[in-house]
């Protein structure tokens, strides 16, 4: 049978995409803001309603270049469970991560347990919107705003998100989504950050071309880290496609819910109040001696059958030796117990009814 990997990526049909990066033949204009970065920045700053957004050649350096601008050693209130990236960005501006247990529904930043970390070395809190699950935003900004600190989203996994009405991208002082090859949007490799101070958007741009200023005079300790012509060209085609493609996400989690929903032991993430999703992902959690066989061995029985699924996020970020052996690492019950009953199965717009049933079929195998 074939194989079935944990994602595959988004892409338009072959001639749209030959199609539309025809004219750089002409221009000889490949990266350094070219037409196409422009329009594909124009059209997100219209989709996502936010009055300064920043391309990047990646998300992860989006994510560098937003804490960039907080002076070292200053701590940031984060989430452990999450992709190597918050954690690493926060560590690479020179920035102390602080990090902050997650609420088991949703596996997002518990609010709650926020303010016990704050100290007067507190900068920002940097949440994530895990799988697309949005953060409890209006009471993570509310705290903020008591303590004068900023938010700083990892929206890596929320395009296309809204919550309340607002895009996930408008939350927050700054808010970085990915638009790597296996997110529901992709450059092929890309991201961008979205804020709305004009001023900090100028130094940000600033930063991802080598800190240099319009007259070549080098400012601030950037880098490079533009996006190019045919990466944003890609972005251009896939967006064209992205309301036909979260609608296929959205019926191949459908259908996952309708054979897994009610397994004991077995638990998805609730439908989530006032968002409209996006469909990111499918998250599983194993509830040792609730459900049959243990996560490890369901990962096993799925890989046995060329069925790829992965422990998405495990280990957590504060679990690692760059973070054990060079900050005081606080604990986080809460996101250690889902790290390790975590299973991400396979989720992309491609997925057909039957290779889920064929998914769902080794798993309910597993849970007697
Ligand atoms: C993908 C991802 C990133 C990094 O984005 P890239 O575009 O791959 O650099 C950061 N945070 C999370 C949670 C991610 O999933």
């Amino acid at each position: 049978m074939d194989t079935i990997n944990v994602t595959r990526s988004s892409m338009p049909p072959f001639e749209e995409y030959v199609e539309q990066i025809r004219p750089l033949w002409e221009s000889r204009w490949l990266t350094n803001s070219g037409a196409f970065h422009e329009e594909l920045k124009a059209n997100l700053k219209e989709k996502m309603g936010v009055s300064e957004l920043l391309l990047y050649s990646n998300g992860h350096l989006a994510l560098e270049a937003a804490f960039s601008q907080f002076e070292k050693g200053s701590e940031v209130i984060t989430t452990p469970f999450t992709y190597v990236s918050t954690t690493l960005s926060i560590i690479r501006a020179g920035l102390v991560p602080v990090f902050c247990d997650i609420e088991p529904t949703f596996y997002t930043m518990d609010p709650e347990k926020i303010e016990a970390l704050i100290t007067p070395k507190t900068v920002a809190i940097a949440p994530v919107h895990v799988y697309g699950n949005m953060c409890d935003c209006v009471r993570i900004e509310e705290i903020a705003k008591q303590h004068g600190l900023k938010v700083i989203y990892d929206a890596a996994h929320a395009f296309g998100v809204t919550y309340h009405g607002i895009d996930a991208g408008a939350w927050g002082d700054m808010s970085m989504i990915s638009f790597h090859a296996t997110k529901v949007f992709n450059t092929i490799e890309g991201g961008c950050l979205c804020l709305s101070d004009p001023e900090l958007a100028e130094r940000l741009k600033t930063w991802k071309h080598f800190g240099v200023s319009h007259d070549d005079i080098m400012v601030m300790e950037g880098t490079n880290a533009k996006l190019t012509e045919f990466a944003a060209a890609m972005g251009l085609c896939n967006l064209r496609h992205l309301s036909e493609q979260i609608g296929l996400r959205k019926k191949a989690a459908e259908r996952y819910r309708q054979r897994l929903s009610g397994v004991k032991g077995l638990v998805l993430c609730p439908e989530q109040e006032s968002t409209v999703s996006n469909y990111a992902y499918l998250p599983v959690r194993f509830i040792e001696g609730e459900f049959g066989k243990s996560r490890e061995a369901v990962l096993a029985a799925l890989n046995r059958d060329d069925i790829f699924a992965r422990r998405y996020f495990h280990p957590l970020t504060s679990d690692t030796p760059l973070c054990k052996e060079n900050y005081e690492i606080q604990e986080t019950p809460i996101a250690k117990e889902v790290s390790s009953q975590i299973l991400c199965l396979p989720m992309f717009a491609d997925l057909t009814e039957e290779m889920v049933d064929r998914i769902c079929d080794v798993v309910l195998r597993c849970s007697d």
